[in-house]
């Protein structure tokens, strides 16, 4: 019975060995990261969704959005929450381009010590006004993922061909996105290509498809309009009888709604600019929020 007993034990323990052995023989040869959780900060959400997709299928990533769905990065007040989350990050990406800009002041205030990587990079500005919109223009989008996946393979090298793996599948999704953006809005004619919307968050979209896009306030959702401005934009919606009219799903809809009413007009539809839509809604990522704004503002120009 102890024989037996003492040859079950030495059988387990050479079965163990062999996986350890098997085990130490299938992992990477410098296993820098193993166990230790990358943990990375998107400040909002679109760069989360890039985040998310260029990882995919590696646990050891964390990644959290500073700026939630539906909620405005050009005036988000980060909370002790986000502050804290950040103070353990390892990264963070961010838009720049003085976009999100309270969440650049956290990371002076929150005592980050990890690495800020703009995703903006490489990217041709708009020449006349400091606008940071430049996702809009998808091929601004595939700058942004090539910037995220470099960043990733930098801090993470292990993993680098799941890193360009990933990153070229994404790339080849939104090279098709802009194709396919492009055929879309070619059906309508260019004089009819005209939308009022309600803050000036759309110009590289429309330099990049040729669209004109009209707005009362500026580049960002916290500027006031004058009442010339407003003034001036209900003449020329009467003037070239545009019926094009849309409210965002941030910035406050007060304004374009007093214009609708007063050129007669009715409203949209709702775009979505700075930030996605929470899971159930029509613009959870990257690609269904551009489907969904091109969908929405061509059956509204065609009508
Ligand atoms: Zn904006």
């Amino acid at each position: 019975m102890f024989i037996r007993k003492s040859f079950l034990f030495i059988g387990l323990f050479i079965a163990l060995g062999l996986i350890f052995a098997l085990h130490t023989y299938n992992s990477p040869p410098h296993p820098a990261r193993e166990g230790k959780p990358l943990k990375v900060v998107a400040s909002f959400t679109i760069l989360k969704d890039f985040c998310e997709k260029i990882t995919k299928g590696l646990p050891h990533i964390k990644i959290w959005a500073i700026v939630p769905p539906e909620a405005d990065p050009h005036s988000y007040q980060p909370t002790p929450l986000d502050s804290k989350i950040l103070s353990k990050a390892d990264v963070i990406f961010i838009n720049g381009l003085n976009f999100e800009k309270n969440v650049e002041k956290m990371i002076q205030s929150s005592g980050f010590g990890g690495k800020v990587y703009k995703v903006t990079g490489g990217v041709k500005t708009r020449p006349d006004l400091s606008d940071p919109h430049t996702w809009h223009d998808v091929q601004n989008a595939i700058l942004y993922v090539k910037n995220i996946r470099d960043a990733f393979i930098k801090e993470d090298p292990d993993h680098r061909s799941i890193y360009q793996e990933n990153g070229g599948d994404l790339i080849q999704i939104l090279e098709q996105l802009d194709l396919w953006v492009k055929k879309t809005v070619q059906k309508v004619p260019l004089e009819k290509r005209v939308v009022v919307t309600t803050h000036d968050a759309f110009w590289y979209f429309g330099k990049a498809y040729d669209i004109q896009f009209l707005s009362p306030v500026g580049i960002t959702t916290e500027a006031e309009a004058s009442a010339k401005d407003v003034a001036t934009l209900i003449d020329f919606i009467r003037d070239h009888n545009i019926k094009a009219i849309f409210v965002e799903n941030l910035a406050s809809p007060r304004l374009i709604e007093q214009i609708a009413r007063e050129t007669g007009r009715s409203l949209k539809g709702t775009l979505y600019a700075d930030s996605l839509s929470a899971s159930g809604g029509p613009a959870p990522h990257y690609a269904s929020m551009i489907k969904h704004n091109v969908q929405t503002i061509c059956k509204a120009l065609i009508e």
